[in-house]
């Protein structure tokens, strides 16, 4: 095991960090208020060369192992992971799921795009009555003749309103369950799609979601990427490197948190001496400290195993359980120990706070985490009777 990084990853490491400064920091605050995502991000990171880290060069990606992309992914959101998710979610979820299980021909069309940042990707799965369980998707594909028609509805997706580009896991056979689904893809200039922005959000206000709408939604019999049967499992991998990203976006916000407070702690002076140098102060400290070195290390430890194409279902759980339920605890603290200055936006540990409840809740739920390592440690099902 060696734990030092390469030349190369602190070269990547280096340089998602200076672009996080220049190109997520200077707006944030603004685009945090007025509840908003500027897309061009996606292009500027395209052009960075940062976007789309883990997709193969032959695709218009860097080709690089998941290690790799994880310090990238740490960087950035330690700006913000709502903005870095906003930005990437196109390249990471679908995008990893098309690069499975679509065709030669349709990841040559697509994907380049989506690598650039030229085309925004969706990845459509959650619905108002199919949220942690999917098998409950009611979104219908009926064949007709040499097309496919699409009737429904899907929430909370990412970029879902600015997507060029969405791929939908859809029922075709109600009485076979998760057997019946399968994927498909969908421009967003296809007559009887639309979308609106969803907006009132109390965290992740630097990103972007969606409601989409099909309403006798005709597409060509080419635009299927999973056959029925496989659209859940094969939207499961890119849901994989999703999670990845949550998982070392936890981490990448905390140790902005930590640092802050560790500066804080040295400056600011409270009965006669430095906050930290009062010992209850020096264990809250320690603790978050703890904490972030051991989800550094499980997340490092999932990249690794993905890196290497070996199967890893509950160490993505231990990883992004432990890593979001443990922002949550962190970014938290770091509020408190800024008191007051600490629940304004302008200083980094308030907009972390704001963002680390939905950490804990897309990518799979705490819950759902909790249940997929049980179900895999005793061998039971926790999701089914
Ligand atoms: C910022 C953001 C971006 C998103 N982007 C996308 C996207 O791009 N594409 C997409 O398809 N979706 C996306 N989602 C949706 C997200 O994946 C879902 O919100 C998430 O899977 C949870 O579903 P739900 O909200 O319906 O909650 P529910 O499934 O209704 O869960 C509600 C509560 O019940 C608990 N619960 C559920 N089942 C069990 C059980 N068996 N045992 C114990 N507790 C249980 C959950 O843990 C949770 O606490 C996004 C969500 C957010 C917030």
């Amino acid at each position: 095991m060696d734990f030092e990084l390469t030349e190369e990853q602190v070269m990547f490491r280096d340089m998602a960090r200076k672009f996080a400064e220049q190109e997520i920091l200077p707006t944030l605050i603004q685009n945090e208020r007025e509840e908003k995502f500027d897309t061009r991000l996606i292009k500027k990171m395209g052009k960075a060369g940062l976007l789309a880290p883990h997709l193969p060069q032959e695709y218009g990606g860097l080709g690089l192992d998941y290690i790799t992309a994880a310090v990238i992914w740490e960087q950035l959101c330690y700006a913000s992971i709502a903005v870095t998710q906003a930005a990437t979610s196109g390249p990471i979820q679908p995008g990893t799921n098309l690069l499975d299980a679509g065709s030669e021909e349709q990841k040559k069309k697509w994907l380049p795009g989506v690598c650039s940042g030229d085309t925004i990707f969706s990845g459509a799965v959650v619905e108002p009555n199919a949220g942690s369980d999917s098998t409950r998707i009611e979104t219908m594909a009926v064949r007709d003749g040499n097309n496919w028609v699409l009737n429904g509805n899907k929430i909370f997706i990412s970029n879902g309103y600015e997507a060029d580009l969405i791929l939908v896991v859809a029922q075709t056979d109600k009485s076979k369950g998760a057997k019946g689904l399968a994927s498909f893809l969908v421009e967003k200039d296809t007559p009887g799609y639309s979308a609106t922005m969803q907006l009132g959000r109390i965290s992740w206000r630097g990103g972007s979601e969606g409601a989409l709408r099909f309403n006798d939604c005709v597409i060509p019999l080419e635009n299927q990427v999973s056959e029925a049967g496989r659209g859940l499992r094969d939207a499961l991998r890119g849901i994989d490197t999703a999670r990845l990203l949550l998982s070392i976006g936890a981490v990448g916000m905390c140790q902005c948190c930590l640092d802050a407070c560790i500066k804080y702690g040295k400056e600011r002076v409270q009965f006669g001496k430095p906050l930290g140098g009062h010992q209850l102060v020096q264990g809250t400290i320690a603790e978050m400290a703890t904490k972030i070195e051991a989800a550094r290390l499980l997340t490092y430890r999932v990249a690794d195993l993905k890196t290497r194409g070996i199967r890893h279902i509950k160490e993505m759980s231990y990883a992004k359980y432990f890593a979001t339920e443990a922002a949550l605890w962190i970014t938290a603290e770091a509020v408190k120990l800024h008191g007051s200055f600490g629940t304004f936006d302008e200083y980094p540990v308030g907009h972390h706070y704001q963002d680390a409840i939905t950490l804990t809740i897309l990518g799979g739920t705490s819950n759902i985490h909790q249940l997929t390592i049980g179900q895999q440690l005793l061998e039971m099902p926790a999701f089914t009777g």
